[in-house]
């Protein structure tokens, strides 16, 4: 069994946990898994998020809004969010960011204006940022120059030459089941060209199932697979990689475990 393993980025307040949330993680915690950021995505589940992380050692939150949500944004959110935020617990904003695939009923500008909001507000608060970029990597990279948060890229998916500028940049990059699929090349030649003091590992469930569980409800246990995908390519043994990967969380996230 694994030690350490720390889930930097998971939706454990889903409805799809609706009947099994809490022997679910009761089971991972006996099972290896050290630590989770729940990460927010409306204003309603900055609420559930917080929740979790009240009633379990292990869990912390993000409190933000997904670009997904930006259309309903508005400025008294973010004085929820800021007093959100200074719970014990909330650990970051996020997920917060861009998502050009699905930009139908969320307008670019309005993204933009939301994301550059919530970059603000954690300057404000010295908290780190959690950010979700789908195919806006060009404006994603731009909004990181000007403000320079810390923070982690979640769900990785730019290039390797990306990946290095956001590591020059001091931050992290997050990767998911994803890096298990034969066709994840991209994020393949990402992990491999940065440096292990800036990785980060997640499941972002209950989405992105690692093989051989690709298509089912994902979960923490399921680090197992992606950690030792990881490992494998940066030459490294599994458990190096989960010790490795913790450290970075509590160190991004300013956890003392
Ligand atoms: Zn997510």
């Amino acid at each position: 069994m694994y030690r350490n393993i720390f889930d930097s980025h998971a939706h454990y307040d889903d409805e799809r946990f609706e009947e099994d949330r809490h022997e679910l993680l009761e089971s991972l915690f006996a099972n290896g898994v050290r630590g989770i950021v729940n990460a927010a995505s409306s204003m309603e589940s900055c609420k559930t998020s917080l929740a979790l992380a009240q009633r379990y050692p292990q869990v912390y939150c993000a409190v933000g809004v997904h670009p997904d949500a930006a259309p309903h944004f508005t400025e008294e959110d973010c004085v929820v969010l800021a007093k959100l935020a200074k719970q014990p617990k909330v650990v970051a904003i996020g997920e917060i960011g861009l998502d050009y695939y699905y930009d139908d009923a969320s307008p670019r500008d309005v993204q933009r204006a939301v994301f550059e909001r919530q970059l603000q507000l954690a300057a404000e608060l010295d908290l780190p940022v959690i950010i979700h970029d789908r195919e806006a990597h060009q404006d994603t990279m731009e909004l990181l120059h000007k403000y320079r948060p810390r923070g982690v890229l979640h769900c990785y998916s730019g290039s390797a030459q990306m990946a290095k500028e956001v590591v020059g940049l001091g931050m992290y990059l997050g990767f998911t089941g994803v890096l298990t699929f034969k066709n994840a090349k991209k994020a393949v030649e990402a992990a491999q060209s940065i440096p292990l003091d800036r990785l980060l590992i997640e499941t972002d469930c209950p989405y992105m199932a690692p093989e051989p569980n690709r298509g089912r409800r994902c979960d923490s246990g399921m680090l197992v697979y992606t950690g030792s995908k990881l490992a494998e390519l940066k030459g490294i043994d599994p458990q190096q990689l989960f010790d490795i990967t913790c450290q970075n969380a509590c160190d991004l996230f300013q956890i003392a475990l």
